[in-house]
């Protein structure tokens, strides 16, 4: 059903329970949104324990910490309680409800495979009790449900997907943040507190980066996209390869939390460029468009590829000869590799919860070509140490750099990673940020401190091996060996 039908629906329900899962805000939710109808709301998050449910990363949870703490001020300013359990939801939700005679239970919808089956589980046990139960979408422009290729199918391919999408409609207007709310329930005794989670790291407390670099919450949502529409913008269309300055919205981790919704993101470019105040042209606010179509591309994958997050799309890459080599994969994970881009980017992940696209794509064909290390390996890092990790997106991505995905980068595509920080960081200003002990030398040799001579290593303080290492592997043997070992699963010639 979609949003706009639901928002209009008749139905009325006295008691209802609003479940929040990764859509942590009050605006333009449409779960939350429909407790406007009802005369007293419970607001619930569930912390969840689900077997079969992959549990979250580390930098998830610190994200996830602030994310709720910012949504129980927002609901406290409006008279509500958010409600916090943790435990199996297709047990808690439906035991609350009926505890608290509930009349009605509503959510925004997920895409993964479990996600789905837990929902169906769930609403069929609250109907059985004869309580209501709706779903809406409060995630997507467009549900991959609702774009179909021409024979009815899912769609594969990007340009077409995207081309399907826009030809459909404009995305849905979003709804404002409710001013008022119904008025709490008693709650439960014994509900644990944000705190009892357990979701902050302590020993050792690694979030200092994290806490630097973020504001978690729709507030800090609202700014980025703000600052966004105003600076970054402007010729986003050529800076957006560029990590050395802030070149793109870094909304990721907001949208995977639900923070803002794509449709508030749309709408708010589109009326700042009627305004005239947007920075960017109508080429930029296109490509920016694009971009979000591909986070909707990865959601329609996942949702009729289910296992897109640990197989290979393509099955032939199941014949893949992936090295089994533990060193290489340390390495890479503490930008540890001798090649001076994807050790940046790696640090740059560790210590912000972050990583700009470009270097993303060049830390991941690193980890799959040069290394010949499996790709779940790599999409399980991002999956611990990103802020925005999520299913579909780095699921996607890494399929899409390893050439096992659909619409797929070609195998041959093997980045050189010096060639790479040469194009997008020209003055090594994002080596110098996060790989200090290069920060001495000169331009030239910023992204091959080893073709550097001995003397200007020496003024620069750098002793390879010692202060920082010799390539992990040369780039011209990796090149090779990658091509060989693609061309033994394609048959083709080179
Ligand atoms: C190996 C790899 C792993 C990735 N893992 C994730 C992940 O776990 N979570 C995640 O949100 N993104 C992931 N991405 C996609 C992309 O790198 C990030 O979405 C982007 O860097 C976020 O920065 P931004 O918000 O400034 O993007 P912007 O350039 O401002 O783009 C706006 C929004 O569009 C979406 N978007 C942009 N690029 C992509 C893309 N290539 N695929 C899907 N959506 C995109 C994001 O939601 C992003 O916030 C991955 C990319 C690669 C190559």
């Amino acid at each position: 059903m979609r949003y706009v039908e639901a928002m209009t629906s008749p139905a009325s329900s006295d008691r209802i329970l609003v479940w929040f899962r990764n859509d942590l805000r009050l605006a333009d939710n449409p779960a939350a949104s429909a407790a406007l109808r009802a005369k007293e709301a419970l607001f619930v998050y569930i912390e969840e324990t689900n077997a079969g449910l992959r549990p979250r990363g580390g930098a998830s949870r610190w994200w996830l910490h602030h994310s709720l703490g910012s949504l129980a001020r927002s609901l406290a300013e409006r008279g509500q309680i958010l409600l916090i359990l943790k435990g199996d939801s297709c047990q808690l939700v439906p035991a609350l409800a009926k505890g608290c005679r509930i009349d009605k239970v509503v959510w925004n919808r997920r895409y993964g495979q479990p996600d789905r089956n837990m929902d169906a589980a769930i609403k069929a046990e609250l109907k059985a009790a004869g309580i209501a139960a709706e779903s809406f979408n409060g995630a997507l422009l467009y549900e991959p449900m609702e774009i179909r290729s021409k024979a009815g199918g899912p769609m594969r391919v990007f340009t077409p997907f995207w081309r399907a999408c826009r030809a459909a409609r404009e995305p849905d207007r979003p709804v404002a943040a409710p001013d008022r709310l119904p008025p709490p329930m008693t709650l439960p005794a014994g509900a644990p507190a944000l705190a009892d989670l357990g979701l902050l790291p302590t020993q050792p407390d690694w979030a200092g980066g994290l806490r630097a670099s973020w504001e978690p919450g729709e507030a800090g949502a609202a700014a980025r996209l703000a600052d966004f529409l105003g600076g970054p913008l402007r010729n986003y269309g050529e800076n957006r390869n560029r990590p050395d300055f802030v070149s793109t919205s870094r909304l990721s981790p907001h949208l995977a939390f639900g923070e803002i919704s794509p449709r508030q993101i749309w709408h708010a470019t589109e009326a700042a460029r009627m305004a005239g105040q947007a920075a960017g042209n109508a080429d930029d606010i296109q490509t920016f468009f694009s971009e979000l179509g591909w986070r909707e591309f990865s959601h329609h994958l996942l949702f009729h590829f289910p296992t897109l997050p640990h197989a290979n799309y393509q099955p032939k890459f199941d014949a893949f000869p992936w090295q089994d080599d533990a060193e290489g994969l340390a390495a890479w994970q503490r930008g540890q590799t001798g090649y001076p881009i994807v050790d940046a980017g790696m640090r740059e992940l560790w210590q912000t919860g972050f990583m700009h696209n470009r270097v993303r794509m060049i830390v991941a064909s690193f980890l799959i070509k040069h290394l010949m290390i499996d790709w779940r390996l790599g999409e399980s890092w991002f999956w611990d140490t990103l802020c925005d990790a999520d299913p579909a997106n780095n699921a996607a991505s890494w399929q899409w750099v390893a050439g096992s995905g659909a619409d797929a980068a070609p195998y041959f595509r093997i980045f050189n990673p010096v060639t790479q920080g040469e194009k997008f960081d020209p003055d090594g200003v994002y080596v110098r940020k996060f790989v200090p002990e290069l920060a001495r030398l000169p331009d030239k040799f910023i992204h091959k401190p080893w073709e550097a001579p001995h003397p200007i290593r020496q003024g620069a303080g750098i002793l390879l091996g010692q202060t920082y290492p010799q390539p992990v592997v040369r780039h011209e043997h990796a090149r090779q060996r990658a091509l060989a070992a693609f061309q033994s699963l394609s048959g083709e010639p080179l």
